[in-house]
């Protein structure tokens, strides 16, 4: 039994004309240069898969030793590029050393603005101590090593040092707690954790060295914790403890890389925990540096000459293949900024893009709406006129705020890429290509080729064009997840366990009249009224749409004559008053941009909403609070519990 079809309005109303062709001066010089090609080539992959990523895989890294079968498919689990041998840290970096040793790989701002450059030659050597320095600790192939640093080089410089030698990495975000570190290593099993005295964020100094000691005394298989002196000297006065610098000391400059087989897991991350328990998401070598490679190049049509800005967390996957990954292989230069977004003032961001003419941009829709809300007055003050490519990634990207940053941050002649993907997917999966695809505000546009991505029914057939559905890729590529570390059944279950053979995403999206994607939100926050299902993304696009909201989140709750009665919370600008007749004009608007059936049954204004600390919408958190339940679900990566107790407050 199919579903009844959503309202396919919206998008013809708030998108209206809206198409933004590919600028011309992408046409001329990216990768794909127009839709046909981008045709010619995803028809290519259909027909021969085997072929098609053979050659990217040949195409984008260096292989050690070839190799002979590209995949090997038995669902759920996939192994690509079998007898190859390769070491991504070489792909980083030896393989420039001979054309741009003394070229800066990695340009860092601290929050006191503080300031450093490395080459490719001194990023090297850097790696290289380190490298040496973990193995001098018993550190060695399939060990795992926990990262909890703030975003310094000697972030990069750790991952790096682990891909060199074979050893796993696990990041965690360095505005976690002591115990969700602590929960986190011990899942991993790690070894040696490698953190630092302090990280600057908003003006403090946050105490990674005490969280991580905490953690490794609750952590049995934990064996050393090293300290690097970031905001002070350290004095190791722990039995686990080592100085970062007295680990390097002493250890040579070259190191001969790892030769480790294609699919050599190479690091275990936890996903951000919008809709539940942070799974550990595990990536393996060979196939997670193809596709990383080739979607910087593809997507954000990075040159060696370029500066690129990712203003992800290294604690993310988005900081891990764009912010290290990605730009390393392709010979860029990437930024790394270590503070708060508004720290000192609300252009700080601007204000790193003129002083580092920053080329390629990108950050998440959060970000943009929190500018957005502050005006633009704040980028107005700044030349940023060395911008060429902006990107968004992390949740549906409402079209009034995707047509802000294309005219405000980009002047109105960058194009923007809303590239849509995943922790489990490891690299961009449905985006625009800059100089091939006509971009909609609020559509990540179509799937790469070889990505075969699908909306199907809950029953495995496919929903007819604008009508919502199940995101789907029905066939395996090569940066898949392999599993969820030491829990195999989990990841059958999440994964493979809807249809046969097919990655289910977890998220909603429909397909329009052209074929492209509109993600619809999570499948838990597609909510059911009246019979009709509703994707909470849109009835948010439109609630941001009137001008005067900030930002919005709607979610379900029971209701007896409905089945479930809309309720959106809602932050509005800078000076606007949250009066009683707001609330009427504001179901209005959902109502003529949507349909009656959109509209919200209740509005609640809030100071701020419930966000992980990758800044994505709680809406399960909101879901309780709206019906008045008690929070049962993990809150751990909840950014600010006092935002969810003001809400609730606000309920009596
Ligand atoms: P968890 O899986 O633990 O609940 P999470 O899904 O938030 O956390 P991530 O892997 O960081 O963890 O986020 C991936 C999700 O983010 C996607 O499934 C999708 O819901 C959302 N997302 C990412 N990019 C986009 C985009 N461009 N448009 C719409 N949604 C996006
Ligand atoms: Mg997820």
């Amino acid at each position: 039994m199919s579903e009844p079809a959503p309202s396919t309005e919206i998008h013809s109303v708030l998108s209206e004309g809206r198409v933004f062709p590919p600028p011309e001066s992408f046409s001329r010089a990216a990768h794909i240069r127009s839709l046909e090609e981008y045709g010619r080539l995803a028809l290519e992959a259909r027909r021969d898969p085997d072929a098609y990523w053979g050659a990217r895989a040949r195409e984008e890294i260096f292989w050690k030793e070839p190799f002979r079968t590209v995949l090997e498919w038995k669902p759920p689990d996939a192994r690509w590029f079998i007898e190859g041998k390769t070491n991504l840290s070489y792909n980083c970096l030896d393989r420039h050393l001979s054309t741009r040793r003394a070229q800066v790989a990695i340009r860092f701002e601290g929050e006191p603005e503080d300031r450093r450059n490395l080459t490719y030659g001194e990023l090297h050597r850097e790696v290289c101590r380190l490298a040496g320095g973990l193995k001098s600790l018993g550190v060695g192939k399939g060990d795992r090593v926990g990262i909890y640093l703030p975003q310094v080089p000697e972030a990069a410089v750790a991952m790096l040092a682990c891909a060199r030698i074979g050893a796993l990495h696990s990041v965690v975000f360095a505005g976690f707690s002591a115990e969700a570190l602590q929960e986190r290593m011990k899942d991993a099993g790690a070894k040696v954790l490698l953190t630092a005295d302090g990280g600057w964020r908003k003006g403090q100094v946050v105490p990674l060295r005490k969280n991580a000691l905490e953690a490794a005394r609750q952590v049995s298989t934990l064996e050393r914790v090293v300290v690097l002196g970031r905001t002070g000297a350290v004095a190791p006065s722990d039995p686990k403890e080592v100085s970062w610098a007295s680990l390097v000391s002493g250890q040579p400059e070259s190191l001969e890389p790892e030769w480790v087989e294609s699919e050599h897991p190479l690091f275990i991350l936890y996903t951000s925990g919008s809709t539940g328990k942070p799974k550990g998401v595990l990536h393996t070598t060979g196939g997670y540096s193809v596709n990383v490679s080739l979607t910087t190049r593809w997507v954000f049509d990075l040159k060696p000459d370029d500066i690129f800005w990712c203003t992800a967390d290294i604690g993310w996957v988005t900081g891990h293949s764009y912010v290290v990954y990605g730009p390393l292989m392709n010979g860029g230069t990437t930024v790394l900024y270590e503070g708060a977004p508004m720290t000192p003032g609300p252009d700080r961001f601007w204000d790193i893009v003129e002083r580092h003419r920053v080329n390629v941009f990108y950050t998440a829709p959060t970000a943009i709406r929190s500018f957005m809300r502050l005006g633009r007055e704040w980028p107005d003050r700044h030349d940023l006129s060395s911008l060429r490519l902006l990107g968004t990634v992390g949740e549906p990207i409402n079209p009034e705020a995707w047509i802000w940053y294309r005219e405000v941050i980009g002047g109105g002649r960058c194009p923007v890429v809303d590239t849509w993907w995943q922790t489990e997917t490891g690299a961009i999966m449905i985006t625009p290509l800059p100089g091939a695809t006509p971009t909609k505000p609020g559509s990540a546009t179509l799937p790469l080729p070889g990505i075969e991505a699908e909306v199907l029914d809950r029953h495995g057939r496919p929903v007819p064009r604008g009508q919502g559905g199940l995101l789907f890729v029905a066939r395996p590529w090569p940066s898949m997840l392999r599993t969820v570390y030491g829990d195999p059944e989990r990841y059958a279950k999440a994964y493979f366990g809807e249809q046969p053979g097919k990655y289910f995403t977890g998220d909603g999206a429909r397909q329009d009249e052209d074929g492209y994607f509109w993600l619809m939100g999570r499948v838990d926050d597609v909510v059911n009224v009246a019979g009709h299902r509703l994707g909470t993304a849109e009835v948010e696009s439109a609630l941001v749409a009137d001008g005067r909201v900030s930002e919005a989140a709607v979610v379900g709750r029971p209701d007896e004559l409905k089945g479930t009665a809309l309720v959106a919370f809602v932050t509005l600008k800078k000076g606007v008053e949250p009066k009683g007749e707001l609330r009427a004009e504001l179901a209005e608007h959902v109502t003529k941009l949507i349909g009656a059936i959109a509209r919200p049954d209740e509005i609640r204004f809030a100071e701020a909403l419930p966000k992980t600390r990758s800044g994505k919408i709680m809406r399960r958190l909101l879901r309780d609070v709206a019906s008045g339940r008690q929070t049962t679900g993990d809150t751990t990566t909840l950014e600010d519990l006092g935002v969810l107790a003001a809400l609730r407050g606000e309920e009596e």
